[in-house]
């Protein structure tokens, strides 16, 4: 009997092309990227590459319970389409959670979207062409470069800690992009005043800026610092310049694809048009999983667990690198998030190189030039401790050691 997979795919050697306007930002995405995303699948891999929650901290049963009964209660808009722009009633619960202090939201100023990489994609589509600017804290998050990379943007670093650099960095970009809270790849928290520095900016400058905050209850020391939106209120509904993107992918479950922007009501329209192009409506069924989610106060009876769990994991790679990594590289220990980013003491080493030997050691991590706009960083390494257990956390370890070593050596 004839193979039926022969009789529906094209031999490889059909493969088309890409046309040739795609070529061109095909070529420049990192093979490593590739390399370390299909790893996840080695069995016996201990993966510290990716940017993967626990499955522990799922709340399966509540989960389950509410999606059955979301569908029985309401066909009418978990089933059906939904508004480009998101549900009216979610929309409505995601302004009044946020807004805190100052900040006046209406449901004008939120986008429902089909997670945050969708919502970057979205922004990418918005305000940039071909060659135009965009300012990035740098190293940035590899999953926004990719989402930008068909826009072929130039790229401008952001200096955070500089005032006038700051000014002359966000002039005449399309946007800026920060991860304020624990940003990835860095685990960075940029400080008040760097955000007060940022926000002013934003407004001299006429820049739009972008505050990408997936780790934003991720604090397990320290007390949470205004968000640069909050910052940026003024008087009346919000109309500034911060575009801020949320998720719930860290805090209850990154299946569910669901994220949002607040921003101001022009910038909502302008993305409800691109996202009209891109995926027509986000689930209506996972929206009113997050709405009754958030009625029954799901996301603050988790949230203790998660940070239990991560700052404990936290600390046992910081202990595991503390005893096999020390001489090797070094790092700063993060007050939240999700990673931590070590550069290497010995500018010999080249962590694409490492990534491939600590494959062969049984261990991967994630290289610093993914995360370079110019791909020109080889010295640095992003390691993961939410996905693994504190013993599989110091296996890996010594086997990026082993590895390290072994690069060094070639
Ligand atoms: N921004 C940053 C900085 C991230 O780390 C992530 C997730 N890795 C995202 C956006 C996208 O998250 P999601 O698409 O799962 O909502």
């Amino acid at each position: 009997m004839a193979d039926p997979i022969s009789l529906t795919h094209a031999p490889q050697s059909a493969t088309p092309a890409p046309r040739p306007a795609l070529a061109g930002w095909l070529a420049q995405t990192n093979e490593v990227t590739r390399l370390f995303l299909g790893a996840s699948q080695i069995p016996g891999l201990i993966n510290l590459a990716g940017g993967l929650p626990d499955a522990s901290v799922w709340p399966v049963e509540e989960l389950a319970e509410i999606a059955g009964r979301v569908v029985r209660e309401d066909p009418a808009l978990t089933l059906a389409y939904s508004p480009i722009e998101g549900l009216a009633v979610l929309r409505d619960a995601i302004a009044a959670r946020f807004s805190t202090g100052g900040l006046l939201l209406t449901r004008d100023n939120i986008l429902i979207t089909t997670g945050g990489m969708h919502a970057l994609e979205l922004i990418g589509k918005v305000l940039v062409d071909p060659g135009q600017t965009i300012a990035a804290q740098s190293p940035a998050y590899l999953g926004a470069l990719d989402a930008w990379r068909p826009r072929m943007p130039r790229y401008r670093p952001l200096h955070l800690a500089r005032d006038p650099d700051l000014v002359a960095g966000m002039a005449g970009a399309q946007f800026a992009y920060t991860v304020p809270n624990f940003s990835n790849p860095t685990g960075r928290l940029v400080p008040l005043e760097q955000r007060r520095a940022l926000v002013e900016a934003a407004h001299a400058t006429g820049t739009w800026l972008v505050e990408d905050d997936p780790y934003g209850t991720l604090y397990y020391d320290g007390t949470r610092l205004p968000r640069l939106i909050e910052l940026a209120a003024g008087e009346g509904a919000y109309d500034g310049p911060v575009i801020y993107l949320g998720t719930v992918s860290k805090e209850l479950a990154p299946g569910l694809r669901l994220g949002w922007v607040i921003a101001a009501p022009e910038m909502v329209q302008a993305l409800v048009l691109a996202k009209q192009g891109s995926d027509m409506s986000t689930s209506g069924l996972c929206q009113m999983i997050l709405l009754r989610a958030l009625q029954a106060g799901l996301l603050e009876r988790v949230l203790p667990g998660i940070l239990s769990l991560y700052s404990s994991r936290r600390d046992a790679l910081l202990a595991a690198m503390d005893e096999h990594l020390s001489d090797l590289f070094t790092w700063t220990p993060p007050e939240g998030g999700m990673f931590v980013w070590a550069r290497a003491r010995d500018p010999r080493m080249d962590t694409d190189r490492l990534l491939r030997l600590a494959l062969d050691h049984g261990t991967c991590v994630s290289p610093s030039s993914v995360f370079d706009p110019e791909g020109l960083d080889h010295g640095a390494i992003r390691v993961n401790f939410t996905l693994n257990p504190p013993e599989k956390l110091a296996e890996g370890v010594r086997r990026l050691a082993e590895a390290a070593r072994a690069t060094l050596a070639e």
